[in-house]
């Protein structure tokens, strides 16, 4: 299965990305992930895109696509994959098809999540992550057991830079002239699934399951 997530920042992408990974077997590519890995480890396409992350903007595609091809194309992701932010613009978006179209492959469908702006800004403001294992908390709706300490590994929680609201409401900015329109590029050339992310995570995970699980419109037409 090759799947994209696609949604605003803070709708929860990539907790059920990470849940349907683990459940499914299939590897979870986040563009944002491999990003901050690089800005951490300071290489060359790192030290680039420390400041446009930092300021809620996109990276420039050179530099996001050579990371997230580089993986999709590798053995890893030989069976499939979940792309989680990625594509965020309708050029990533034809080089992720036309790269797919080399390998004899495509995008077997895409999962939109929505959610209202206020409950997206209120889950970014109070989104914690383990700094070890990256498991992800919410200082309120998720919160662990002890303050700031991950249930399952033990380290300390922090809290994402660009997680600050001058930096949310420029994401969310960027979101919407950018990479909205890709609901209609999806809507025209593959299989989108929208799943409503205003409830609890557990409703959440019920509606994709059942998304996940059903025919593909390729099967349907098969019969
Ligand atoms: P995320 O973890 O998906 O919220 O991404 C964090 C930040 O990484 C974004 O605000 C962008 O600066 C950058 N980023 C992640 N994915 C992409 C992408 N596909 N294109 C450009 N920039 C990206």
């Amino acid at each position: 299965m090759r799947l994209v997530f696609l949604g605003p920042p803070g709708v929860g992408k990539g907790t059920q990305a990470e849940d349907i990974s683990l459940k499914e077997d299939i590897p979870h590519i986040s563009s944002g992930n491999l990003l901050r890995e690089d800005v951490e480890a300071k290489t060359e396409i790192g030290l680039k895109a420390k400041a446009y992350i930092e300021k809620g903007l996109l990276v420039p595609d050179e530099l996001v696509v050579k990371i997230v091809v580089g993986k999709i194309t590798t053995e890893y992701c030989k069976n499939g994959f979940i792309l989680d932010g990625f594509p965020r613009n309708l050029s990533q978006a034809k080089i992720l098809d036309e790269t797919l179209n080399e390998l004899g492959e495509k995008i077997d469908k895409v999962f939109y999540f929505t959610a209202t702006e206020d409950i997206i800004i209120k889950r970014l403001a109070g989104r914690r992550i383990c700094k070890s294992c990256g498991a992800n908390y919410h200082e309120t709706f998720m919160p662990p057991a002890k303050i700031m300490v991950c249930d399952k590994c033990g380290s300390e929680l922090y809290q994402r830079k660009d997680d600050n609201p001058k930096t949310i409401s420029e994401r969310l900015r960027v979101y919407r002239e950018q990479t909205e329109e890709l609901i209609d590029y999806y809507k025209n050339n593959s299989e989108l699934a929208e799943i409503n992310c205003n409830g609890n995570i557990s409703e959440i995970h019920k509606k994709i399951f059942k998304e996940f699980h059903s025919q593909s419109r390729d099967e349907r037409e098969m019969e």
